[in-house]
C-alpha cells in the first residue's frame, strides 16, 4: 500500500525543523550523529478554523523544544551549562553558574565553590598579552586556554573527594561575542568550554564537552538560538565534543591537544561567519516566522500581556512561555526573546516594565490585521 505522500512530506518537514532547532542549540553538539527520538503528543484539530491550528502549532512548538532538552540531558551525566557546586554538591544551587554575560569560570575556590569572573579581569590576573585585543571594537574573538590545576588546583582534599567521579580536565574561554540586546544594542558575552568527565553509575567515564554562559539580557544560553540565525561557535564546539567523546581515558596532552584545536576554530569561525551572521539575524527579525509569531502573540495577549519599557522606550508583548517580542517605533519588531519567568517578574517588580496605556499600545503595537503588509 503505497503511502500518503501529504503525510510524508508534513513528516520531513518537522524533522527538518528538529534538526535546524538542535544544530542552532548550544549544547546541540551532544545530539551529533544522533541516534535519537523525541517523543511528541499530536491533537489534531478537525476543520481548518485558522485560531485552532495556530493554537496547535503553538503547542507543537513548545514540545519539540521541550523534547529536544530533555533529549539533550539525556545524552550527559554532567549538567548542560553548569559547573558542579563542590561546597553544595549540587548543579542547582546557583553557584555554578555565571551571573552575567561577560563572565567565564575561573577555577573552584578553597571550599569547593565555583568562581566567575569577567574574562577581561581573568585575562589580566593570568598576565594573558591578548587582554588588549579584547577592548578592540571589532576584533575577532581572543580565546584562553587553562589545564585542571589551574581549575582546581587550589581545593582543598576534602572537597576533591566531592567529585565522585565529575572531572573538569580543562577549559578554553573565548570572548567577546557580540549580540544585540533587545534595543539592538551589541552586548559582549564571554563563553567557558569545558572538556569534562563522569563515571555515571560505574559505567566506564565518559567525556564531553560543556559550554557555559549567560545571554546579554540574563537570559539562559539555551534560549539564544530564538534570536540568533547561527550559533558562531556550534561547528568548533561540535568538532571538539566529538574529539571528546571518543576518548576512553584522558590523558592530559591529548585533551590539551583537543582544547588547543577548538580554541583555533573558535578564533577561525568567527571571522568567517560575522558577515553571514550579522545578515541572517537581519533576515530572522525582519520576517519570516518569528514575526508571524510575534502577531499571533500579539493577537491573542490581553492588557496584562502588554507591557512598556520605561528604560528602551518599546513595547514589550509576552507570548507564551516567557517568549516576548518587542517593538519600537512604528511598531517595528525589535526582537523576539524567550525569557525565564523569574527575569519577567524582576522587571516587572523593578518597574521596568509596566503595564501600557492606551496610547502606548496605539503608538507601538504594528496593525495586526493580515493584509497588513509585514513581509515586505
Ligand atoms: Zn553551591
Amino acid at each position: 500500500m503505497g503511502l500518503d505522500e501529504r503525510i510524508l512530506e508534513a513528516l520531513r518537514t518537522l524533522i527538518e525543523c528538529a534538526d535546524e532547532r538542535i544544530d542552532r542549540s548550544p549544547m546541540g553538539h551532544l545530539l551529533a550523529g544522533r541516534r535519537e527520538n523525541l517523543h511528541l503528543q499530536l491533537r489534531l484539530p478537525l476543520g481548518a478554523d485558522p485560531e485552532a491550528v495556530e493554537q496547535v502549532a503553538g503547542r507543537l512548538e513548545t514540545a519539540l523544544a521541550e523534547a529536544i532538552d530533555a533529549a539533550l540531558q539525556r545524552r550527559v551525566a554532567f549538567r548542560p551549562g553548569t559547573v558542579l557546586c563542590l561546597r553544595c554538591s549540587s548543579t542547582e544551587c546557583g553557584h555554578g553558574r555565571p551571573t552575567s554575560s561577560r563572565q567565564v569560570f575561573a577555577g573552584y575556590s578553597p571550599s569547593g565553590t565555583p568562581e566567575f569572573l569577567d574574562l577581561g579581569e581573568l585575562l589580566l590576573s593570568r598576565h594573558d598579552p591578548r587582554v588588549g585585543e579584547l577592548f578592540d571594537e571589532g576584533r575577532a574573538v581572543v580565546t584562553h586556554l587553562m589545564g585542571e590545576e589551574d581549575l582546581c588546583g587550589r581545593l582543598l582534599d576534602v572537597f576533591k573527594e566531592q567529585r565522585a567521579g565529575y572531572r573538569i580536565h580543562g577549559q578554553v574561554v573565548a570572548g567577546w561575542y557580540r549580540l544585540p540586546d533587545p534595543t539592538g544594542r551589541p552586548r559582549a558575552l564571554a563563553l567557558s568550554f569545558q572538556a569534562v568527565s563522569t563515571c555515571p553509575h560505574r559505567s566506564p567515564r565518559r567525556f564531553g564537552l560543556n559550554v557555559l554562559g549567560l545571554g546579554p539580557d540574563g537570559e539562559p544560553l539555551a534560549h539564544l538560538h530564538d534570536r540568533m540565525a547561527a550559533i558562531p561557535w556550534a561547528a568548533a564546539v561540535r568538532w571538539a565534543h566529538s574529539a571528546l567523546s571518543g576518548l576512553a581515558s584522558a590523558p592530559a596532552r591529548r585533551v590539551e591537544g583537543i582544547l588547543r584545536g577548538l580554541a583555533r576554530r573558535l578564533e577561525r569561525g568567527q571571522r568567517a561567519h560575522g558577515r553571514r551572521t550579522h545578515h541572517a539575524q537581519r533576515r530572522h527579525v525582519e520576517g519570516g516566522r518569528p514575526t508571524r509569531m510575534a502577531l499571533l502573540d500579539l493577537t491573542r495577549a490581553g492588557e496584562n500581556d502588554l507591557l512598556f519599557d520605561t528604560r528602551h522606550k518599546t513595547l514589550v508583548v509576552l507570548g507564551e512561555r516567557g517568549r516576548c517580542h518587542v517593538f519600537g517605533a512604528g511598531g517595528r519588531l525589535v526582537t523576539s526573546v524567550r525569557y525565564p519567568p523569574a527575569t519577567i517578574e524582576r522587571r516587572r517588580q523593578a518597574g521596568l516594565w509596566r503595564r501600557a496605556t492606551p496610547e502606548e499600545r496605539q503608538a507601538l503595537a504594528p496593525r495586526t490585521d493580515p493584509d497588513g503588509d509585514e513581509k515586505k
